[in-house]
């Protein structure tokens, strides 16, 4: 078989029809209705308290800190009241004995030594005129409750959240390990610290980064259009979207607001199909999955996120090199003629082990549009380690990274679809635009990525290309900051 001819096999093993794209949809549906009603099923629907969204007439200054994995962020955010923001924040990174400390207090001590470090350098004069009983250095005590700073924490390990400001630690992940915090409420752990420091915030929020992306967006774009999803497309993907309170079946422990009759759900949709086998497969899919940490599990995010996509790819890619009636990347006056005689691949290419594929060249790929190809052929090389790649492997490599990738926003236009039909808005004729925010390399940087979205939602059944165009996907930008200070806003009301 020839390049070309084992490339368009490879290339229709990524095909998703129409007819695969509705079924997928009605089977989002139907696991978005069953999360909905218990606990344990494949999207786990959390409750985020969270009760309204922003239509960015929001004014004030809140505080806004992200404990993701390596860094802290330490943010304020003046929301202007006109959908525009002013942003000052620091970064520090963790150190490495912090994440596996002794106590939760060793941790949480040091954030909120941060946040105090953070407050002196920028909100010095939040406190000039309060009276202070200590000695100059210290905040003053007795302030009073408009002088202190609402605070949204953004905290990016499983929790089971009780309620606007409380949730319970599952586990660590990303390498940290302070056994004594498992089980106890991060909230207030935090306010512990900063109560300790006599710092004047409260820590009002804890917030997921999804329904933060949301909270940003509909801040941000909104005049009269909120938005109703917020969605992560990065290393995985996620999303948030406001639903009815009447049809959460499944029982919200801990207060919330009900005047609206709403709440921010997030989907964590990264696990939709979980065991389930609905999804499209391939043989790369497949073996991605057994040789990942968690097999079976979050298989959604496997086959549409930016940590995975550049592996699928790259098993394909390998399977093409090691077919002898395949062309692909041989040459032989390779200089790299040592690892086999036939290919010129470095033995030291990411091509050749798992995970050395960064999906950031899948968007180079795509938008090198050159006749030659010369972009990709040049980034082959340098980030690849293919030495002098020709054109027709440059066409290879560039039509499976490009079926990979088309692949992933059709199934990202399932979850999409899906929770735009479950809001019910295009019925609505009031509704004349349907706002979704978005967030993540993936859909920021891979050319196009946004259009193979719509262009699946124009196929999508009780969609179609009227409804497609209600639809408006913009990117909503710094989820964690601006999205955490409108949720400690949101809060701040219900106090
Ligand atoms: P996070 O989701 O961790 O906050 P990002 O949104 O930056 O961070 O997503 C990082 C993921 O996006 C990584 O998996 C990376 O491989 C991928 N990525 C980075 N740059 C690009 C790009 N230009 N095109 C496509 N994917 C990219």
């Amino acid at each position: 078989m020839g390049l070309a001819e084992h490339t368009s096999r490879i290339v229709s093993e990524f095909d998703f029809s129409d007819e695969e794209l509705n079924r997928h949809v009605q089977e989002f549906l139907k696991q978005t209705d069953s999360g909905l009603r218990e606990d344990g099923t494949s999207l786990s629907q959390i409750p985020s308290y969270v009760t309204a969204v922003p239509d960015g007439t929001e004014k004030g200054v809140y505080l806004a800190v992200d404990l993701g994995g390596t860094n802290f962020r330490v943010c304020s955010v003046s929301l202007n009241g006109d959908s525009t923001f002013n942003l000052t924040y620091t970064k520090v990174a963790i150190p490495k004995n912090l994440m596996v400390a002794k106590t939760a207090r060793d941790l949480f001590g040091f954030l909120a030594k941060q946040i105090e470090l953070f407050l002196r350098e920028h909100h010095k004069e939040h406190f000039e005129g309060a009276t202070s009983r200590r000695n100059t250095s210290s905040f003053p005590e007795g302030y009073h409750d408009e002088q202190i700073f609402r605070l949204g924490f953004t905290f990016s390990f499983p929790v089971q959240q009780l309620g606007i400001n409380k949730g319970k630690l599952i586990r660590w992940t990303k390498g940290f390990d302070i056994p004594d915090a498992i089980g106890q409420d991060v909230c207030k752990l935090l306010q512990d610290e900063i109560d300790r420091l006599g710092l004047p915030v409260k820590v009002a929020a804890l917030v997921n980064d999804t329904v933060g992306t949301l909270m940003a967006r509909s801040y941000t774009s909104a005049g009269k259009h909120r938005s109703i999803l917020g969605a992560i497309f990065g290393t995985g993907t996620n999303g948030a979207y406001i639903e009815k309170t009447s049809n959460i079946k499944k029982p919200i422990q801990g207060e919330y607001n009900t005047s609206t009759g709403e709440m921010v759900i997030n989907t964590e949709w990264g696990s939709f199909d979980n065991q389930l086998n609905v999804l499209p497969s391939t043989a790369w899919d497949a073996a991605l999955d057994r040789d990942s940490v968690n097999p079976g599990i979050q298989m959604y995010e496997k086959r549409v996120s930016g940590m995975f996509l550049g592996e699928i790819v790259r098993l394909a890619i390998a399977d093409m090199i090691q077919d002898e009636d395949t062309s692909l990347f041989r040459d032989t006056n390779s200089s790299y003629n040592d690892w086999s005689t036939t290919t010129n691949i470095s033995p030291k290419s990411g091509l050749l082990s798992q995970w050395g594929l960064d999906t950031a060249i899948l968007s180079v790929a795509a938008a090198d549009n050159t006749p030659e190809l010369s972009t990709i052929r040049q980034e082959l090389e340098n980030t690849l380690l293919v030495y002098t790649p020709a054109l027709e492997d440059a066409q290879a490599f560039k039509a499976v990274a490009g079926a990979v990738v088309r692949r992933a926003a059709r199934l990202s236009a399932v979850a999409i679809g899906a929770i735009v039909l479950q809001s019910g808005k295009l019925e609505d004729p009031a509704e004349e635009i349907i706002d979704i925010g978005v967030d993540g390399s993936l859909v920021e940087h891979y050319p196009f990525f946004r259009d193979m979205i719509y262009e699946a939602l124009r196929a999508i059944d009780g969609i179609g290309p009227s409804g497609a165009d209600k639809i408006r996907i913009g990117i909503a930008k710094d989820g964690s900051g601006v999205g955490a200070a409108l949720i400690a806003l949101v809060a701040q009301k219900m106090e």
